[in-house]
């Protein structure tokens, strides 16, 4: 791909104190999850669009993180790769996400919780499996373990399976019609998840040396009342930041989150939650930390 100029893509450039004039996407997946690229072909979009700090933060696993880094120093590539993790947790029957940030890949407390959630991953995989099987998609189980290889598992993958073999028509109708949860029981081939608590993971951040994201608190579906409750709860857990910037938020929900941010003292994060090449979304797009945030990377200095 050719470099691609600033021209060819609206990026602004952040000036706060540390990361002084540098491009930063703080949430990005690769396919070692549900992501379209490789973490080599993540590293080199990154470069063509400019970007200078990148946290990989795939669901439940880090194992995108040294074959990212080795490709940066293989090809020289002048980006600071910030050590991330998305970890899916469960709250009062909601799946929340909280990001890791510049986490200790290596922590022993770490790894052992990422094998509890992929153990979580599996088991929940296979039950779907046998969900879909009686709405009579039998091979899809194999065909999303196959797709997924030997990365996390995740929901994304049998929604794509179910679109591609024609059962539904987009990958949004595949969680509406069967995956998703909507309602207290969610749909037919459901499965409620077996995740850590949000005390857990924040904890075992914590323990990794990382700072802890409450990722896209826009996309719970939480009345205003359910929202501050989950925020309080995620301060209360000792959590440092709040994404209050993604791609698709307008100006009135950034200032909702940032307002949050300085009522329960919490740093501010962005990122683009980039998965694949989309029309509405890519990495770096539209991000901005806004003027009075406090950015997570402060905690880093
Ligand atoms: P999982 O973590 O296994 O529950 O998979 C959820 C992933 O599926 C998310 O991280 C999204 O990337 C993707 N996804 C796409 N559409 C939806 C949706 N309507 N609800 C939840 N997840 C979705
Ligand atoms: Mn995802
Ligand atoms: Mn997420
Ligand atoms: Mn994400």
């Amino acid at each position: 791909m050719a470099l691609l100029s600033t021209t060819d893509f609206p990026h602004q450039i952040v000036e706060t104190e540390g990361f002084a004039h540098k491009r930063i996407d703080l949430h990005s997946h690769t396919n070692c999850s549900d992501g379209g690229l490789s973490p080599q072909a993540l590293i080199d979009r990154a470069a063509n669009y400019q970007i200078n700090v990148l946290a990989i933060t795939d669901h439940d696993t880090t194992a995108a993180l040294d074959i990212a880094q080795k490709h940066i120093e293989d090809k020289n590539i002048p980006l600071t790769l910030i050590d991330g993790i998305e970890i899916s947790t469960a709250w009062q029957g909601f799946e929340i996400h909280i990001v890791g940030l510049n986490i200790d890949k290596e922590n022993a407390q770490l790894k052992s919780l990422i094998a509890e959630q992929q153990s979580a991953r599996e088991q929940r995989a296979i039950t779907m499996g046998e969900k879909l099987a009686k709405c009579g998609f039998t091979t899809i189980y194999d065909d999303a373990k196959q797709l997924a290889g030997t990365g996390s598992i995740t929901r994304a993958h049998f929604a794509k399976i179910l679109h591609q073999q024609g059962h539904v028509s987009t990958m949004q109708q595949a969680f509406d019609k069967y995956i998703g949860k909507k309602g207290s029981k969610g749909q037919r081939a459901y499965v409620k998840p077996n995740w850590c608590s949000i005390e857990e993971a924040v904890e075992v951040i914590h323990q990794a040396g990382g700072s802890a994201v409450m990722a896209h608190p826009i996309r719970y579906d939480l009345s205003a009342k359910w929202l501050r409750r989950l925020i309080v709860n995620f301060s209360e857990a000792d959590g440092d930041a709040l994404e209050v910037v993604l791609p698709q938020m307008n100006n009135e929900q950034r200032a909702k989150m940032l307002g949050y941010c300085q009522e329960y003292n919490l740093f501010a994060s962005m990122g683009s939650d980039f998965h694949y090449p989309s029309r509405w979304s890519d990495l770096g797009r539209n991000l901005t930390m806004p003027v009075g945030a406090r950015p997570v990377w402060a905690q880093w200095q």
